[in-house]
């Protein structure tokens, strides 16, 4: 694609509009960076356009790059379309600009962070120069050239969200996985159809030789993705693909046969196992060797305030799970621990739902709740049977599970909720009982 004297117009300045706005003006293209907000700090090379759009700036654009923010439905951009303004996202301007470099792509309703950030680990670890990024961290624009040439990496591991997925042009993954799909972002794209097919477009260019990873255990996802792109279709929990026995993963792929030992994975739970598997099989897709992921499995490093170990106090074992913002992820952490747990729940819950974690409460060493919460989400484990400790706060919740947990047991933060009743975000809280271990614990 070649930039030089176009009219673009970046939609949204975030962090990817800015870094696509900069690329686009270093690359010799005449840029005007829209956004609602009267104040943004200024880009070089481009042109603020602040406050109310304008719908001239729209139609009168070469090329339009929108933010994941913008959703298609807006006015703006729908009448840019009906004139036939090309519009890209972020990640699809990227993928245009990328040349021959190979994109390991990673979608899904949860663990897409985790995925990308060890599939990029394990490459790493294999000698490879590797991006990673995308919906995580830098944005690939970022991480472009500022002239046309190579990109100064060899491979780029891109967790994309499903927005950026609507609008990703040409992008296509050499490998690419769609980890799983429950109902999310569903007042965006409408019903969970349009969700799987916003997701399942990052498959859609790919090519005979490329992977596309799916869950076997979803039947909607399975079912739209018959016909789309000609990658080999494989399978997360059967074969062809890769599924988990125990603590091994077991991946058969065209011309990849591996048993892969994880009871050395550093990163607590089974989905993190699973997340590992998948990660691995892209991996060994792109050229990593069966060794070096072997080699790599016990340096593997989780992301903050996903089941992270933040300390090992007289055999008990404390993980911030903070990112488990909702009944489902919290649901994942809890039942995936192979050790009881006292489990801590609260914040500001997003609805009802809590007796769905009854089951797997009960087989762990007891449950306390806290924050704004609170109150309401004990009501509803005690009609499911359960006895929870009732708490005022996070700090109090850590002083009643430093005595409830025995030897042996993990204290697992996994709030199902959100934070915003005591905290400024998840990271927030999880920073706050991170600390608080520490002060207990001396
Ligand atoms: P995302 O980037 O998709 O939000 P993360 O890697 O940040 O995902 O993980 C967020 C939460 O999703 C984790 O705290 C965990 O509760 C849950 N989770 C992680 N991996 C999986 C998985 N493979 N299946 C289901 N849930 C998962």
């Amino acid at each position: 694609m070649d930039l030089h004297g176009r009219r673009v117009v970046v939609v949204g300045l975030g962090a990817s509009g800015r870094a696509a706005a900069a690329l686009c003006a270093a690359r010799g293209a005449r840029v005007t960076g829209v956004d609602l907000r009267e104040s943004i700090d200024p880009i070089e090379g481009v042109e603020l356009e602040l406050g109310p759009h304008r719908r001239e700036t729209f139609l009168g654009a070469d090329q339009i790059i929108v933010s994941p923010g913008v959703p298609s439905s807006q006015p703006d951009l729908r009448a840019a379309d009906a004139r036939g303004v090309p519009i890209l996202g972020e990640l699809g301007l990227a993928a245009a600009l990328l040349g021959e470099v190979p994109i390991l792509g990673v979608t899904g309703t949860n663990g897409k962070s985790t995925v990308t950030s060890l599939c990029g680990q394990l490459l790493r670890a294999a000698g490879l120069k590797v991006f990673i990024g995308g919906n995580l961290g830098d944005p690939l624009c970022g991480a472009l050239p500022r002239q046309p040439g190579p990109a100064p990496f060899e491979l780029a591991v891109v967790e994309c969200s499903s927005y950026q997925l609507e609008r990703a042009g040409e992008l296509r993954p050499l490998a690419g996985t769609l980890l799983n799909l429950t109902p999310d972002h569903l007042a965006r794209h409408g019903n969970l159809q349009a969700y799987a097919d916003a997701k399942l477009r990052l498959f859609a260019h790919q090519r005979a030789g490329d992977l596309a990873l799916l869950p076997a255990d979803n039947p909607l996802v399975l079912g739209r993705s018959k016909g789309i792109g000609k990658g080999f279709r494989a399978l997360i929990g059967a074969e062809p693909g890769v599924r988990l026995e125990g603590a091994v993963a077991r991946i058969r792929l065209p011309g990849v046969t591996l048993d892969l030992d994880l009871s050395d994975l550093p990163i607590p739970g089974v989905h993190n196992r699973l997340n590992a598997a998948v990660a691995a099989s892209l991996a060994l897709w792109a050229g990593a060797t069966p060794l070096a992921i072997r080699q790599a499995i016990p340096s593997l490093r989780g992301l903050p305030h996903r089941m992270q170990i933040v300390g090992e106090y007289r055999h008990v074992l404390w993980i911030n799970d903070s990112k488990a913002t909702n009944v489902e992820a919290a649901a994942v952490g809890i039942a995936g621990l192979d050790r009881p747990a006292v489990v801590l729940l609260g914040g500001e819950a997003k609805g009802e739902g809590f007796a769905a974690l009854a089951p797997s409460l009960r087989d762990h060493r007891g449950v306390i709740t806290f924050g704004g919460s609170g109150e309401a989400i004990a009501n509803e484990l005690e009609k499911a049977g359960l006895r929870p400790v009732r708490t005022a706060s996070l700090s109090d919740a850590v002083r009643h599970a430093m005595d409830l947990a025995r030897s042996g047991d993990a204290v697992l933060l996994s709030p199902g909720c959100a934070s915003f009743d005591a905290f400024e975000n998840f990271e927030h809280r999880g920073t706050v009982f991170a600390a608080l271990v520490q002060e207990v614990a001396s």
